[in-house]
């Protein structure tokens, strides 16, 4: 069985990599963190915990999850395209690799109840999944125009026994359910664990979900390797919190010879404030939500206004770790439009019989652009973070008629 990795060099004691990371938090809430930091610490040397989270990716999640060779794609585009499929997951993306890694963690603490913000729901269903399985409470803020927007997923986390409270204040989104969790949790922080859903937040978050989130990479490393005899020459993945990313990237770190692509939403235009999400290609270091990273802030240090066609990647901030590994130049940080992943979302539907998370088709649109350029004859394994399931209505209704599928 393929593992993850539990004992990687960064971050540093304090939640760094580099100059980016650690924990700006109020003083009673460093003291929970702090509790975390020495539970997990603990509890992943533990031989039972690393095997009962391991017997639950291969019998519950499906893992190890297949790298398939996309020939239709490789033989219009001019690269050998592979893709990762988290997209077969039980609940249909990466975001269970780690969310039943904070709930296992959350049992052994003692805790009764994982409490959490979501956007468009899709942390919210994983995590409600999670918890339903290991047998905890579950307790999701949610902005009152996003429950409307993402019924579907409000109804599955309903269904799976999970507790929803409306953020009813301000634009009602996101920002506001992360206010609302966020003071539902410092009510009763030793009761509750607060599972933060990418490699963002306070020490130890940003290495915690990167550790569950490796699972990705040591297998693909060790599939790519059977079926080719070599490494992948590039991989590319989605950032917008930056976990799927981490996930595949972390057992490539090493390996020089891979050229490792991290693709950030362009939105609708990359020129104007508010109209994309790419925070490592227009942010500028900063503190948010916790942590120092790359961030897009007005003067004041407040998050700018974000947008992508992608609600996953919408985020004004990105994980430490990538930033970090920016500024080193490990990781080249690139983008794809929402026009752009449209059409990759219908390319890899129409040629390979997949529908991709409109999310996922960011990092597909930027292989495709890659392998008629620059990566012409080259190996690219894509990480498919997710299904598109979730997205067909929206897709049909405002992008139907340009592929064909006239309004009835
Ligand atoms: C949430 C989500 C993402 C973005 O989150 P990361 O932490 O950047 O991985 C990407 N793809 C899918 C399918 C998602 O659900």
């Amino acid at each position: 069985m393929i593992m993850n990795s539990f004992d990687s060099a960064l971050p540093d004691e304090k939640g760094y990599f580099g100059e980016y990371g650690g924990s700006f938090i109020p003083p009673q809430l460093q003291e929970i963190m702090d509790e975390i930091t020495k539970a997990y610490l603990e509890i992943r040397k533990d031989p039972e915990f690393v095997k009962e989270l391991g017997e639950l990716y291969q019998y519950y999640v499906g893992r190890p999850s297949p790298i398939f060779h996309a020939k239709n794609l490789s033989a219009k585009y001019g690269a050998d395209i592979y893709l990762k499929r988290e997209d077969l997951n039980h609940t249909g993306a990466h975001k269970i690799n780690h969310t039943l890694g904070e709930a296992l963690l959350a049992k052994k603490m003692g805790k009764k109840k994982l409490i959490a913000e979501t956007g468009a729901g899709q942390h919210g269903v994983a995590l409600a999944t999670a918890a339903a399985l290991v047998g905890l409470e579950c307790e999701i803020h949610m902005g009152e125009v996003d429950i409307a927007k993402e019924y579907p997923n409000v109804v599955r986390m309903k269904i799976l026994g999970a507790n929803i409270v409306p953020a009813t204040h301000g634009r009602k989104t996101l920002k506001e359910a992360v206010d609302s969790a966020f003071q539902a949790y410092l009510a009763d922080p030793h009761s509750q664990l607060f599972a933060i859903g990418s490699v963002v937040g306070p020490h130890p978050f940003p290495m915690m979900v990167r550790d569950f989130q490796s699972i990705v990479g040591n297998e693909a490393k060790e599939q790519f390797q059977a079926l080719r005899g070599e490494l992948p020459e590039n991989i590319i993945a989605c950032v917008g919190g930056g976990s799927n990313a981490l996930g595949i990237f972390s057992a490539f770190l090493e390996d020089q010879e891979v050229a490792l692509y991290g693709v950030e939403p362009a939105g609708r235009d990359i020129e104007t404030i508010g109209e994309h999400a790419a925070t490592m290609s227009k942010g500028t270091p900063g503190v948010m939500h916790g942590f120092k990273s790359y961030m897009l802030q007005d003067e004041k240090g407040e998050p700018e206004e974000v947008y992508s066609v992608a609600s996953g990647l919408d985020y004004p901030a990105v994980g430490p770790q990538h930033s970090y590994l920016k500024d080193i130049k490990r990781v080249n940080y690139v983008t794809a439009n929402d026009a752009e992943a449209i059409d990759a979302f219908f390319e890899l539907s129409r040629l390979e019989g997949i529908i991709p998370a409109i999310e996922s088709s960011h990092a597909l649109a930027y292989a495709l652009k890659f392998a008629q350029k620059e990566g012409k004859g080259s190996t690219i394994l894509v990480n498919l973070s997710g299904r598109g399931d979730k997205d067909i209505d929206f897709v049909v209704e405002n992008y139907g008629e340009q592929y064909g599928i006239p309004k009835v």
